[in-house]
């Protein structure tokens, strides 16, 4: 045998279920979570934070691992030559953990594929630090989300607005992502309201013109809690709110966020936090937000 057929029948040992979601088991091995740190440790833009990722994995608050036990779809992953994302990563609100899931064998990784492991995993952890500490979350990444808000909300109402509006806003949205929806409709209406009475007298379109992208926002909200695949069918109905939230990040912290549809930072600050790490992952912020659960 080669040694590459040896290691290729050799990886399976030593697997053990690290943990279980909605009936479908992920397994795990000591290999997998030193090949994990190992390719973290190797990304040069999140080498600075490896001490901290090491730290979580060690405690299982990160789990790396495998999609499958079978050997077969081992194989197939092997030689498979599929573009599609090599790492799927989860936060885990209910736990508090975030899990990481790898579908090839993580030895053959090469610099982007390292790259791509600790930037997907970068994004969790932000997750991780908010649901973790709430409040020092705000504290630390409120100069960062303001600016955010600030720059969506402006642009997409045609508005100028001061310190207290932005701050008004960033709190409601702050209470919805750490309490949930309780009553969906009555939220989104307390949403609707508290920005018809910010942005009413400050927006420079007509009131018609402004009626339509308030509701346009709403009703893409209610679509991403209630039913996000609808969302996203009827993605051209709502370019605009997607193209002001992607303007944001432009403007606010020099790129754009190609990585997903933007919407969810219209319900959790920590997306923000969770894309602007990805954006700009050694900026110093992103050490003094893993300070915070590690
Ligand atoms: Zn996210």
């Amino acid at each position: 045998m080669s040694t590459d057929v040896t290691e290729l029948f050799a990886l399976p040992v030593g697997l053990y279920p690290a943990y279980k979601v909605d009936g479908q088991v992920f397994y795990s091995s000591d290999k997998l979570k030193q090949s994990f740190l190992i390719a973290i440790s190797k990304s040069s833009r999140v080498r600075h934070v490896s001490a901290n990722i090491e730290k979580l994995v060690n405690q299982n608050t990160i789990i790396p691992c495998f999609k499958s036990k079978n050997i077969l779809s081992f194989i197939k992953h092997k030689f498979s030559r599929n573009p599609e994302k090599n790492v799927v990563a989860f936060y885990l609100p209910d736990d508090k953990k975030v899990l990481v899931i790898i579908d090839n064998d993580i030895s053959l990784f090469g610099t982007s594929a390292n790259d791509e492991l600790a930037l997907t995993t970068l994004h969790e952890c932000m997750h991780l630090v908010a649901g973790r500490n709430y409040v020092n979350f705000l504290k630390v990444f409120r100069p960062y989300l303001d600016k955010f808000y600030k720059n969506f909300f402006e642009n997409y109402f045609k508005s100028n607005l001061d310190k207290k509006d932005i701050s008004n806003i960033t709190i409601f949205i702050s209470k919805l992502e750490r309490y949930g929806f309780r009553n969906l409709n009555q939220q989104l209406k307390q949403y609707y309201d508290l920005l018809d009475k910010i942005m009413s007298n400050k927006t420079k379109l007509s009131r018609q013109d402004f009626k339509i992208r308030l509701t346009k926002l709403i009703v893409a909200i209610k679509l991403l809690v209630a039913n996000v695949s609808v969302l996203l069918r009827n993605y051209h109905s709502f370019t605009m709110v997607f193209t002001s939230l992607n303007n944001s990040y432009k403007k606010s912290f020099g790129k754009s966020n190609t990585q997903t549809v933007p919407i969810q930072e219209s319900i959790a600050l920590s997306e923000v936090a969770a894309i602007f790490s990805e954006i700009r992952p050694t900026d110093p912020v992103i050490k003094r937000l893993f300070k915070l659960v590690t």
